[in-house]
């Protein structure tokens, strides 16, 4: 029989196994315990991750594209400010800010990235460095080929909402043709255009009447038409309503008065964004001499002063058919599904356009689009 010191010491060591040997339902509680710390956790981060959404409203789901492996604070997801890119250079650019930013180089790393004007950024300002280490999605763009790489695009303009395509009434002639490129190139970035004819001052009564016969077709296509004139101070009143408070892009021929034109919509002096720098190197990064001014209501103007003949490239027949909704429109009467509307047999988009019904302007800009020509 086990004396009660015995008893003692056996209750001690069976206790100790007990606590070793925990229960089935502590197991269980333990593991749903473990469970609710890493939901909380969980929360906790997708909290952070709206607040940070909600902070950055208007950056549409805008992520750090490559974390800056170089600035630790960009690595950790830290809270990017935004800002819009007014000027590209070599190795860095021109924010509305006013401040320069550096690249971030793992974005460099990319060969087809490319900044353009007019894209919205995510920056991380660290002892007096600023580095881009986001670019927002575009919701806009206006590309034409690289004139020194035929694989290559250069985004003259990012997130604009309208285009504003100048041509003069005379003097340069009025080139329809450049309208109708323009119109493609900026039907397929999402870009509304504007037509301004400007130099309407230079124009008779016989050859305003002809020029309201080539306008026609812009008209009917639902584009805006407005006529202008920058000496005259003419429509000008009619044009700074109609881009108020909007990112526009002014395109067009040398010589038709865009710059006039924005003398006159802003007498005061329109306000180069960022810092001025005249230097465009010609490196892989420096895509356009685009530059982004702020007239005096605020109202941002791209100026694409590379912008001469516009050559579109070869154009993807969607691409064309986008900036073509007349042509189209008769397309679906022709003998062949897939008719280019060049030379097939029974083709309505021909028939069209040698009946009137089809501006005949608008036709041979087509073809001349589609021959790459
Ligand atoms: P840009 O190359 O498109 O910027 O054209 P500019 O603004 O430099 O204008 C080219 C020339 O056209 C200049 O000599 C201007 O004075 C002239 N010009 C601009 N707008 C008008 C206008 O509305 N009427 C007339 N008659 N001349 C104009
Ligand atoms: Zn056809």
């Amino acid at each position: 029989m086990a004396s009660e010191e015995e008893k003692r010491r056996q209750r001690e060591r069976f206790g100790d196994q007990i606590r070793h040997l925990v229960p089935r339902d502590e197991v269980q509680r333990r593991k749903q315990k473990a469970k609710a710390k890493r939901g909380a956790l969980r929360d906790k981060a997708a909290r952070r991750r709206r607040d940070w959404d909600e902070d950055d409203a208007g950056f549409e789901k805008m992520r750090p594209r490559v974390p800056d492996p170089g600035n630790p604070a960009a690595a950790a997801g830290a809270k990017l400010s935004h800002a819009v890119v007014v000027g590209v250079h070599r190795g860095h650019v021109e924010l509305d800010d006013g401040r320069a930013a550096r690249i971030a180089p793992a974005l460099l790393t990319d060969p087809d990235f490319a900044l353009a004007v007019g894209d919205d950024v995510g920056i991380v300002a660290s002892d007096d460095v600023v580095r881009i280490a986001a670019v927002s999605p575009r919701r806009t763009w206006l590309v034409r080929p690289d004139p020194g790489n035929a694989h290559r695009r250069l985004v003259l303009a990012a997130n604009v909402d309208v285009a504003v395509v100048v041509v003069a009434a005379a003097d340069p002639p009025l080139r329809p043709g450049l309208v109708d490129r323009f119109l493609v190139a900026l039907g397929s970035g999402g870009v509304v255009p504007l037509v301004v004819v400007n130099k309407i001052d230079l124009v008779s009564l016989a050859a305003a009447h002809a020029l309201d016969r080539t306008l026609a077709p812009y008209a009917e296509l639902g584009v805006n038409v407005l006529r202008c004139s920058a000496v005259a101070n003419e429509g000008i009143d009619t044009l700074r309503g109609a881009i108020a408070g909007k990112t526009c892009v002014f395109v067009g021929h040398s010589g038709v008065g865009k710059s006039a034109l924005l003398n006159a919509l802003d007498p005061g002096g329109h306000r180069r964004t960022g810092a001025v720098n005249e230097h465009h190197g010609r490196g892989r990064h420096t895509t356009t001499s685009s530059r982004m001014w702020l007239l005096g209501d605020g109202t941002r103007v791209i100026d694409t002063p590379g912008v001469r003949a516009f050559g579109l490239g070869n154009v993807d027949p969607e691409v064309l058919r986008t900036g073509f909704p007349d042509v189209v429109a008769f397309a679906s009467s022709c003998r062949f599904r897939d008719c280019s509307h060049r030379d097939e047999n029974e083709c309505a988009v021909r028939t069209a356009a040698a009946s009137g019904a089809l501006s005949a302007a608008r036709y041979r800009s087509y073809l001349r689009i589609l021959a790459n020509d």
